[in-house]
């Protein structure tokens, strides 16, 4: 039934910023606000969107795609005819939804990356050994350093720094596994340019641990005990926050 009026409304929705609001729908996670979805038409582009950023970071790797800047992934798609160039409508609900306030997806963190274009500089950080993830040098790295020192090597960086298409890749799959629903979407993810994963923080597991390290369940291991012993776990967003925010007990603030 949700569906119907979903492909209904959006057919005559153009593709512009005010498009993204469509109908007014309880947030599963709020009695009061409004949900905000992707229309049928950008759910369709948004797939395509996405599918071409994997085919990106198949090619440049999964540790570049942490890196690289919306130009860079729109010159190697260009360059590469398995991947083949984003097409207007993608480069088009890539701008939007980065440039789109996440304040009306319920979202109250702060932007912390304000050009869709901002280059992050390998040279300020470093790649932490079979991991995939960078870390900054200095105060992320060396908090990650004396926590592997002190809790051991059972623990691990599970993600470090994410630029705007690595973060832009992960809240467009969120959103499409949640058909579209990207006030939901952005309760487990931050939007593009509203993650401090941009500019610092990094999650931490444990080893063997898989999935779960992204779950409650981690809150349940020895490592996470020993990280809130020693005085590692700040919460960036903590249980019951006023951010919209899930609460992530695997989150390393740094910033
Ligand atoms: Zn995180």
């Amino acid at each position: 039934m949700k569906r119907r009026a979903f492909l209904k409304i959006a057919a005559a929705t153009p593709l512009c910023v005010d498009a993204l609001s469509l109908e007014p729908r309880l947030d599963a996670h709020s009695a009061v606000r409004e949900a905000i979805y992707l229309d049928a038409q950008k759910s369709v582009v948004a797939k395509g969107l996405l599918e071409r950023l994997m085919r990106v970071q198949r090619m440049v790797g999964f540790g570049n795609f942490n890196l690289i800047s919306f130009d860079v992934a729109r010159k190697v798609a260009k360059s590469y005819g398995s991947i083949g160039a984003f097409s207007p409508l993608e480069s088009a609900l890539f701008e939007e939804l980065f440039a789109f306030d996440a304040r009306s997806y319920g979202f109250f963190g702060a932007k912390v990356i304000e050009r869709m274009n901002t280059v992050l500089r390998a040279d300020e950080m470093v790649k932490v050994p079979s991991t995939g993830h960078y870390l900054y040098k200095g105060e992320a790295l060396r908090h990650y350093e004396e926590i592997r020192g002190k809790i051991g090597e059972a623990i691990v960086l599970t993600s470090g720094v994410r630029g705007v298409v690595k973060q832009m890749a992960l809240f467009l799959s969120k959103a499409l596994s949640l058909e579209g629903n990207l006030s939901q979407a952005s309760r487990s993810l931050a939007p593009a340019g509203y993650s401090y994963h941009g500019i610092g923080d990094f999650d931490v597991g444990k080893v063997g641990f898989g999935v779960r390290n992204f779950t409650q369940e981690f809150e349940s291991t020895d490592e996470f005990k020993r990280l809130m012993d020693l005085g590692f776990v700040s919460i960036r967003y903590p249980e019951a926050n006023p951010f919209g925010v899930q609460y992530e007990p695997w989150h390393i603030k740094v910033v």
